[in-house]
């Protein structure tokens, strides 16, 4: 699973720093890497056109995996270039650039949308997994998510709009809750589905603010 990613508008994100004019740069080693959104190539595709917008890039450097703590360390190693920059340009996903602002008082700016989390299909094809939404049904659903998987994230499919197997949101998606259907009938248990799944409650999800675990020790 990693983060996916998708490059902002160069105008929005020059829009986003347009109050500063020294702009130290960090890309991310793991996810944008292998997307091809954050990783060197486009960190300094990026430098190029920030010079050639009138900015001045003080530094740069690809963190090999930002969303991790050793991030603190590689800003430190940068101290110099960072503290000559107004701001800092930031180009892993959101995970990445949250930790990056954890060890800097720089203002960090987003240069990519993070979009979703994905699982890779095939070689450069991701697709939704999951949005965490804090109250898993995949053991009701043959372990495929109705919410991500579904394009009216219904917890009692199908709709009935399905033809030849795909959704009639989009007929290039395959119907998710036909495929719930057909991986229950191979798995003999498709009476699983006799039983109305009720309501969900979504304030296991987003809502309240920032959910928080605390691990006993
Ligand atoms: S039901 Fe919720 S927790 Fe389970 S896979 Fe789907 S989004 Fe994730
Ligand atoms: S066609 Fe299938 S995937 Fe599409 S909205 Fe209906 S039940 Fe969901």
């Amino acid at each position: 699973m990693i983060s996916i990613t998708q490059p902002k508008p160069f105008e929005e994100v020059l829009e986003s720093i347009s109050q500063d004019q020294k702009i130290y740069l960090v890309g991310c080693g793991t996810c944008t890497t292998t997307q091809h959104t954050g990783g060197k190539a486009e960190v300094l595709a990026m430098k190029e056109k920030l010079e050639t917008a009138g900015k001045k890039v003080t530094g740069w450097m690809v963190i090999p995996t930002a969303c991790d703590p050793l991030t603190q360390q590689a800003l430190a190693v940068n101290t110099r270039e960072i503290e000559a920059a107004d701001s800092i340009l930031a180009m892993p996903c959101s995970f990445g650039i949250l930790t990056i602002a954890l060890y800097t008082s720089k203002p960090v700016y987003p240069a990519l949308d993070t979009i979703f989390i994905g699982k890779e299909q095939s070689p450069g094809n991701f697709t939704e997994a999951c949005i965490q939404c804090g109250g898993c049904v995949l053991g009701k659903t043959a372990t495929i998510c109705p919410i991500t998987r579904c394009a009216k994230s219904l917890f009692n499919g199908p709709c009935g709009g399905s033809i030849n197997g795909k959704c009639e949101v989009n007929p290039n998606t395959p119907c998710g809750w036909q495929q719930i259907i057909d991986r229950l009938t191979a798995q003999g248990r498709l009476d699983q589905l006799d039983e109305i799944e009720p309501l969900k409650d979504w304030s296991t999800s987003l809502s309240g603010g920032p959910r928080q675990i605390i691990l006993e020790s």
